[in-house]
């Protein structure tokens, strides 16, 4: 199929981009890598999309610390991630998440700002920047306002954002010298989205593990986490089930996935806990 599109606007400003959404009134949408957008449009499941175009906004670029912050433009593309020595220093996590995600031609396009806008639930850097206790900086119409990753994602491809509104930049903390990190998945072939899997974070002893690929959202495995910080990892496992809702769809039944989100956690803790 091809996509029908209802007009085309290159923004080359935060303010002019959220303005243009503002009055199309739900009727446009932001194009930043395209990477999942032109595909839903090529399968004519983003209707007569008017599309504004973020790429020429130069504010929306660039990695830097702030502070005890790292800053992460939402068109940093995820090679960029991949290769960028401020998040190999600071986020290394996220580093490591990149290979999983789709092929090369995918990752020099896709954009940090659009997997998380997208929110598709079994997508990496959404579950890294939960794990990692992110925060998303929004902007729209009526100025700015910044939200915490665990609020951000609400439900399969639905997030906080308003419809006049876009995403500039993702905040993480730095990461610590005696952070330990991992992201594991399974899927059914190198570069597909995962069936489950788990983005590990333990920091001064506490532990953040969220979950994709195993619910609407990706998923903070609080029971988990608690058992963890106790020490008890037997009680980790066990909390595991009450942590995420897997469900059943085309590519594995929700009783797979929880096997799969088992498999992973007690891989996992035997190499960190
Ligand atoms: C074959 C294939 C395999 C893939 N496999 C994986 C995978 O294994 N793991 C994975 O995580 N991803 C995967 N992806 C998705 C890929 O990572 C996309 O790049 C990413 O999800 C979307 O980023 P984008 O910049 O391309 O966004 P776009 O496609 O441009 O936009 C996606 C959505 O986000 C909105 N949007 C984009 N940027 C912003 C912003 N700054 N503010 C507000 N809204 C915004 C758009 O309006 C649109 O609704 C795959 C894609 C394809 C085509």
């Amino acid at each position: 199929m091809k996509p029908t599109l209802a007009g085309y606007a290159r923004a080359s400003t935060i303010a002019e981009a959220t303005a243009w959404l503002a009055e199309a009134e739900g009727e446009a949408k932001v194009i930043a890598g395209g990477q999942s957008l032109m595909a839903a449009m090529n399968m004519g499941l983003a209707g007569d999309t008017r599309l504004i175009d973020i790429n020429g906004i130069a504010a929306l670029q660039g990695i830097r610390v702030e502070g005890d912050r790292l800053v992460i433009g939402a068109l940093t593309r995820h090679a960029e991630l991949g290769r960028n020595a401020l998040i190999a220093e600071h986020a290394p996590l996220l580093q490591r998440a990149v290979p999983l995600i789709a092929h090369k031609a995918i990752r020099s396009r896709g954009t940090i700002g659009g997997s998380l806008s997208h929110a598709d639930p079994a997508a990496e850097l959404p579950a890294c920047v939960l794990a990692l206790d992110g925060r998303i900086r929004i902007a729209g119409p009526e100025g700015e306002r910044e939200v915490a990753a665990d609020d951000f994602f609400q439900d399969v491809f639905v997030t906080d954002l308003g419809s006049d509104e876009i995403v500039t930049a993702i905040s993480l903390p730095l990461a610590g010298a005696d952070e330990t990190y991992d992201i594991r998945e399974l899927s059914r072939r190198a570069g597909d989205f995962a069936l489950a899997g788990l983005a590990f974070v333990k920091r001064g002893g506490a532990h953040r593990i969220a979950f994709f690929g195993t619910g609407p959202r990706p998923l903070l495995a609080r029971g988990v986490m608690a058992a963890l910080d106790a020490g008890d990892t037997a009680g980790a496992l066990e909390a595991l089930s009450g942590d995420i809702e897997p469900q059943n769809d085309a590519h594995a039944s929700a009783a797979y996935r929880g096997h799969l989100a088992r498999v992973l956690l007690s891989r996992c803790l035997k190499d960190h806990a």
